[in-house]
């Protein structure tokens, strides 16, 4: 049987990487899914790949810093599929970077905008679709950077990471007694355009360096991280709630 049979589900940042995956992923577990980045040709193309492989997708453009884009993402997974049972809420960006003094304000502002204050008002529009449907799950894309690793230069990146594991750990609690599930996801390094490896410019040595600092002695493939969005989102993990799920690949056990 289909892990997401029935559910319709918004997922952030689908125009690329991990949350490309996670929609094809999801539609494949027979979720109907709402798409959302900036990039509309990709989220068509999407769409067009989902709909070959028998699922359903809306889509609708916008950026997440946009307060009325997630209110009308809402409102179109009720007006379109019926109701809200699940939320991937995983764009994001490294957003500015460099050592502290060179980070300028507006550079942090829109890093934390980004990343984190698109997670609350994601959440603030999806709370009440989720609710009126029996419950659901809600799902952030961290990271292991600024909850088990430092590294140096993405102070910006780092705190809105770690910002959205206090989102979770509060949320989790308001929200459980009415059925909904709160999780952050924490990936590993993987191969998509934001990995530091694969950024324009970025040395060949690079990618040796990322892929050593896990203990799996690699960087994972944007499916393998859409996985465990899945699980969130499935009633696999109908207990779990406030959690913070590495899926890196050991990065935050490995020293050497
Ligand atoms: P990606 O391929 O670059 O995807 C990022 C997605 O976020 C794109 O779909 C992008 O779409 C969307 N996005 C960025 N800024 C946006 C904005 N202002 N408004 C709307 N959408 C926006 O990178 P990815 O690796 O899959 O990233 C997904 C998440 O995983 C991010 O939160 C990232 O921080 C996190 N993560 C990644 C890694 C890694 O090594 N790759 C590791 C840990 C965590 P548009 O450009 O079309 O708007």
């Amino acid at each position: 049987m289909p892990r997401l049979e029935g559910k319709t589900a918004i997922i952030t940042g689908a125009s690329s990487g991990i949350g490309r995956a996670a929609a094809l992923l999801f539609a494949r577990e027979g979720a109907k899914v709402v798409v959302t980045a900036r990039n509309e040709n990709a989220l068509a193309a999407l769409a067009e790949e989902i709909a070959a492989i028998g699922g359903e997708a809306a889509i609708l453009a916008g950026d997440v810093r946009d307060e009325s884009l997630h209110e009308a993402l809402s409102k179109l997974a009720v007006r379109r599929f019926g109701g809200l049972d699940a939320a991937f809420n995983n764009a994001g960006v490294l957003g500015a970077m460099g050592e502290i003094s060179s980070i300028s304000a507006e550079g942090w502002r829109e890093t934390l905008d980004t990343n984190l204050t698109s997670a609350f008002l994601a959440a603030k529009y999806q709370v009440p679709a989720i609710a009126a449907g029996g419950g659901g799950s809600i799902t952030f894309t961290s990271s292991f950077v600024g909850h088990t690793a430092g590294f140096a230069g993405v102070a910006a990146y780092a705190a809105s990471k770690a910002g959205l594991i206090g989102l979770v750990q509060s949320l989790a609690v308001e929200l459980g007694a009415r059925g909904i599930r709160v999780n952050a996801l924490l990936p590993g390094g993987t191969d998509t355009p934001a990995n530091f490896a694969n950024l324009p410019g970025a040395a060949p040595e690079t990618r040796g360096f990322v892929e050593g600092l896990h203990a799996l002695k690699r960087i994972a493939r944007p499916e393998e991280i859409a996985e465990a969005a899945l699980y969130f989102a499935s009633d696999g993990a109908s207990f779990v709630t406030g959690s913070a799920l590495l899926a890196d690949g050991g990065a935050s056990v490995t020293r050497v």
